[in-house]
């Protein structure tokens, strides 16, 4: 299975936070994706997941017996209301906004794999769909832009930390996590070769600095004080202590708390004020 559907398959899974929820992310899928321009109303999904979901989410919404699980509507009757009432739907609370975008990600989105770059993109098929999408995405402070590919207007996200909120947030928290692990690794991969070619005086910088964090944790571990510091300290430290070359940004992504990279100096600054007091003692 391709990282995209293991996405889906998750996002599949992500129950409703409101009633509303369940039309908005039809909105989404359906609305957003150009499926209510035409006489009839058609979808499918190369995942068994994402076309099981929202043939559920229509035979529920609007009572209609989907024939052999096939989403394919042709009385002009339903076709008339689901358009009415999906067309003029308008997500008010926060959840409604994320289940229509999580909607238009199962409708045509598709992310690739973080170990090999980071894209996110929404195949829109209209211009309103584009604009609406990219409005929302930015209610939650997430850039995307959009792009022409053979006639199709492309709504695309490429910075990993966007992607992995806007996974975090369709899935209520239970993706999106693995795609901030990746870009750890990664970054702690991209560090080692900047430290060997010492290229940087800023990573020269941070190698000494590295090594004098590193230096504070073992002369206080052989002071046997180690296990008696806070044990967000020493959190950080193992982190430091297992991970010499990484950026202090890098190393609050890996704390239990995802602190930042003030957070990160303050503790390991705290640990060096505590072995240098050692030493007048
Ligand atoms: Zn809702």
């Amino acid at each position: 299975m391709s990282f995209s559907s293991d996405i889906k398959q998750i996002l599949c899974e992500t129950e409703y936070e409101c009633p509303c929820c369940r039309t908005a992310e039809l909105a989404g899928a359906l609305g957003s994706t150009g499926r209510l321009e035409g006489g009839i109303i058609r979808f499918n999904s190369s995942s068994k997941a994402v076309s099981e979901r929202i043939g559920k989410d229509l035979s529920g919404e609007f009572s209609i017996d989907l024939c052999g699980g096939k989403i394919l509507i042709e009385n002009e009757t339903d076709v008339k209301r689901i358009k009415e009432r999906l067309e003029t739907f308008t997500a008010e609370s926060e959840c409604c906004r994320i289940a229509y975008i999580r909607g238009a990600f199962l409708g045509g989105g598709s992310v690739s794999d973080p170990k090999r770059e980071y894209h996110m993109e929404f195949d829109t098929r209209s211009e309103a769909g584009a604009e609406k999408l990219i409005a929302l995405l930015g209610d939650f402070d997430i850039r995307a832009r959009r792009t022409l590919r053979k006639g199709r207007i492309i709504v695309y996200i490429k910075e990993s930390g966007n992607i992995a909120d806007i996974i975090g947030r369709m899935s209520g928290g239970r993706a999106g996590l693995e795609v901030i692990s990746v870009q750890v690794e990664k970054e702690i991969k991209n560090s080692i070769v900047r430290l060997v070619n010492c290229d940087s005086a800023n990573l020269n910088k941070q190698a000494k600095a590295s090594s004098k964090q590193i230096a504070a944790i073992k002369k206080i571990k052989a002071a046997r004080k180690w296990q008696s510091m806070p044990e967000v300290l020493r959190e950080i430290g193992e982190l430091r202590l297992r991970y010499p070359d990484v950026s202090m940004e890098a190393l609050g992504k890996m704390t239990g708390q995802q602190i930042g990279k003030s957070g990160v100096n303050h503790r390991l600054s705290r640990i060096i004020e505590y072995a240098e007091s050692m030493a007048v003692k």
